[in-house]
C-alpha cells in the first residue's frame, strides 16, 4: 500500500457527486481510463471537488447529474475521492457496475508514464481485492458493463488495455500483474 502512495482527499459528503449517499457493498472493481490527455490525478480530484464533472441526469441514465468514482491513479500517486462503501456514477447508470463496483480511473496525461500508472493501478487493485474479499475474476474493464441507450453499449474503456475494443491479450497481461501483487500480499 505504501507503494501505491494513496492520498485520501474526499469530495465533501452532501456535495456534487456525493450529494446523495447510496450505500454499497463492493463485489467488483471496475477499471477505466480518463481519455483526458491534459490532466493527472490532482486535477481530476479538484474537478470532482468543485462539481465540474457534470452529466445530464435522465431516467435510465445518470442518476445524480454528476460523475463520481472512487480512485484516480497517475504515474506518481493515487487519490481517493469517495468511500468504497458508497456507490459511484462511473459505469452503467443504474446497472451493477455502479451498484456494486469500486471505480478506478487511470490517467493518461500526455507525456506521463502510462506504464507506471498501470503498475500503481495493479497494486491498488490487489490491495482492494484483499481488503474487500473480491476475486480476480470480478476485476473488470468498464467494457464489461453495457450502458443502456448508448452506442456502442460496451465502451472501449480502458482503451489502452483492450484489443480492438475488447478484453484480450493486453487485459490478460494486466490480470497477471494484479495477481502477482495480490500474491505478494499473502
Ligand atoms: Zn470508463
Amino acid at each position: 500500500m505504501r507503494e501505491v502512495r494513496l492520498k485520501v482527499d474526499l469530495v465533501p459528503k452532501g456535495t456534487h457527486g456525493r450529494k446523495v449517499v447510496r450505500p454499497m457493498r463492493p463485489r467488483y472493481i471496475t477499471i477505466h481510463s480518463t481519455q483526458n490527455y491534459t490532466s493527472g490525478a490532482e486535477r481530476h480530484s479538484l474537478a470532482l471537488k468543485r462539481g465540474a464533472l457534470r452529466s445530464s441526469k435522465r431516467r435510465g441514465g445518470n442518476r445524480i447529474g454528476y460523475l463520481i468514482w472512487h480512485f484516480t491513479v497517475d504515474e506518481k500517486k493515487a487519490i481517493q475521492h469517495m468511500p468504497t462503501s458508497e456507490q459511484g456514477e462511473h459505469a452503467d447508470f443504474g446497472g451493477p457496475g455502479n451498484l456494486y463496483s469500486i471505480g478506478i480511473e487511470m490517467c493518461e496525461e500526455r507525456g506521463s508514464n502510462i506504464g507506471a500508472t498501470v503498475e500503481r493501478t495493479a497494486k491498488l487493485t490487489a490491495v482492494l481485492m484483499k481488503h474487500k474479499g473480491i476475486p480476480l475474476k470480478n476485476v473488470v474493464p468498464h467494457y464489461r458493463w453495457p450502458r443502456r441507450g448508448k452506442t456502442p453499449a460496451n465502451k472501449n474503456c480502458p482503451h489502452f488495455l483492450l484489443d480492438n475494443g475488447k478484453p484480450g491479450r493486453k487485459w490478460r497481461a494486466f490480470q497477471r500483474k494484479i495477481n502477482y501483487y495480490y500474491k505478494r500480499l499473502e
